[in-house]
């Protein structure tokens, strides 16, 4: 029987994921299955194969063997596939909510605004069939330059657990109109919603081969990552995998683009709009469980901003587990962020709410419930404000000054997102002017850009050049060709002649 909880449906405790392969469902011969299960309940509803690097090899040929018929699809008609597509997607936004939230453990309605997230870079995919993302220029008398955007073969894509359909979808949309054909590695914890996904894309017309999905674990990375076939590998993930699938793609001559971990600012200065401060701050650190790489992680409070501080102790109080807040993914992560409230206590910073007295759901006792923690007086030597967390847990520190808070967010080795709230344009010019921060925000809690602006960080929280989605994606998924033509009558040549 479904289980329903803030309109969250269980999906079949039986579903078995497979490999999309050359168009076609197979189940890698030989594999171990993993339990894939859900955060909401403690219980398994579904398995995960294991694919060895002989499945990967099986999946990269049928890859390889469509690159030559995409690549020919003139771009108009690869958008037309997308778009269909992506009414596909619309048509089953419900049942791709309630399978992502089922086993990512966010509320529907996170899961649902993630994936129209996600279309909006199939809106901007599609647009490029109008671009001139070329060019082409007369260099000399009768004597023309072009550039073109070429596409690079098969590209991989390697996503973490807590966007199961956004993330992915920051790379194909993208990726598969320049031409590529696409191979999905999705986290091993949350494979269900891409099966969805890979049916649409059957179902979109896509011809075989172009969109596969190959599931597994590390030894699945690492034969994608090292297979001669693969040209360029997308990776979003912890920061010591991204770093290690940075270092390995590359060592193995492909170009790679992997996006690591983070410990987002926020500074909070007295002139705030407590309103908008509070809102923001709070919706911040504990949207989808604190479980999003734009989460606020930190807060330095400048100078006297106690009554905010407060009003967002007493608001997060107020969350209640399972209808404001989803759950945790797995009992890993449970254990990591109660240790790390442990050892903020003991290093001595203050608890004003600690997220593990709050009540589970009922009838969902099994599931990994932990409400908003928020941590005050926090250090610079303290584990809890270097380390990413990856929870609902928000530390502050108070500190005398911006240009203080400044220094601070520049000693961060992690480098997604920086925010300030304030009423001052000339202070939230500062913070935009001098922070380190990739995304960088003004009085908004999450300063994720939308499209055309493109999605990356700094520091630790990226490794390799240019950014995932954007214009930038355009450079990671082509090479470029140059052509260099004389088409002319004229007897008048010069050098270039
Ligand atoms: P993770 O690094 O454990 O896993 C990500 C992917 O890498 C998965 O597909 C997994 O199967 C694979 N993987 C795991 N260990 C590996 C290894 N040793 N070698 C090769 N591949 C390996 O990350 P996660 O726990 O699924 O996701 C949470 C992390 O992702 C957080 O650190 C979060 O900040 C980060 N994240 C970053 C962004 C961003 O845009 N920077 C976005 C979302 C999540």
């Amino acid at each position: 029987m479904p289980v329903t909880i803030n309109n969250f449906v269980n999906v079949p405790a039986s579903h078995r994921c497979s490999n999309l392969v050359g168009g076609a469902w197979l189940a890698p011969p030989n594999a171990v299955y993993l339990p894939v299960v859900s955060p909401y309940t403690g219980e398994k509803i579904g398995e995960v194969p294991v694919s060895t690097a002989a499945d990967v090899d099986t999946v990269v040929q049928k890859a390889q063997a469509a690159f030559a018929g995409w690549r020919a699809t003139p771009i108009k008609e690869r958008t037309q596939i997308l778009l269909k597509w992506r009414e596909l997607m619309l048509a089953n936004l419900d049942r791709m909510s309630h399978t992502a939230a089922s086993e990512c453990g966010k509320l529907v309605d996170e899961a649902r605004a993630g994936i129209l997230k996600g279309l909006e870079v199939t809106e901007f995919a599609a647009s490029l069939q109008n671009m001139a993302t070329g060019g082409v220029l007369e260099v000399s008398r009768g004597v023309q330059c072009e550039m073109r955007h070429e596409p690079l073969g098969v590209v991989a894509g390697i996503t973490p657990f807590n966007f199961p359909a956004m993330v992915p979808m920051w790379m194909y949309p993208v990726a598969l109109v320049l031409g590529n054909c696409f191979v999905l590695k999705p986290s091993e914890k949350v494979p269900l919603t891409s099966q969805i996904i890979g049916e649409l894309i059957v179902k979109a017309g896509f011809p075989v081969g172009v969109f596969s999905i190959v599931n597994g674990d590390r030894k699945t990375v690492e034969a994608l990552t090292q297979h001669p076939f693969v040209q360029a590998v997308g990776f979003v993930g912890s920061t010591p995998v991204a770093k290690s699938v940075y270092q390995n793609a590359t060592q193995a001559g492909k170009r790679a683009l992997t996006l690591g971990g983070a410990k987002n600012a926020i500074i909070l200065l007295p002139d705030a709009d407590p309103d908008v401060a509070v809102r923001g701050i709070l919706d911040s650190f504990t949207g989808c469980g604190g479980q999003r790489c734009m989460a606020a992680s930190l807060v330095y409070a400048v100078g006297p901003v106690d009554a905010t501080i407060e009003k967002i102790v007493a608001a997060a109080k107020k969350i209640e587990l399972g209808n404001m807040m989803g759950a945790i993914i797995d009992k890993v992560a449970m254990k990591r962020i109660s240790d790390a409230i442990d050892q903020a206590a003991k290093d001595g910073a203050k608890i004003l709410v600690d997220g593990r007295k709050f009540p589970a759901p009922k009838g969902y006792e099994g599931g990994n419930w932990l409400g908003p923690t928020i941590i005050d007086g926090a250090k610079p030597e303290m584990a809890c404000t270097k380390d990413e967390i990856f929870g609902p847990v928000l530390t502050i520190m108070r500190v005398g000054s911006l240009p203080q808070a400044m220094t601070l967010e520049h000693a961060n080795p992690f480098g997604n997102a920086t925010s300030v709230f304030t009423t001052q344009g000339a202070a939230a010019r500062y913070v935009t002017d001098n922070a380190s921060a990739g995304m960088l925000g003004v009085n908004i809690g999450v300063p994720v850009p939308r499209e055309p602006f493109s999605f990356g960080g700094t520091k630790q929280s990226k490794f390799g050049s240019g950014d995932i989605t954007g214009v930038s994606a355009v450079d990671f998924w082509t090479w470029r060709k140059k052509i260099t033509t004389k088409w002319s009558l004229a007897k008048d040549n010069n050098w270039m002649s």
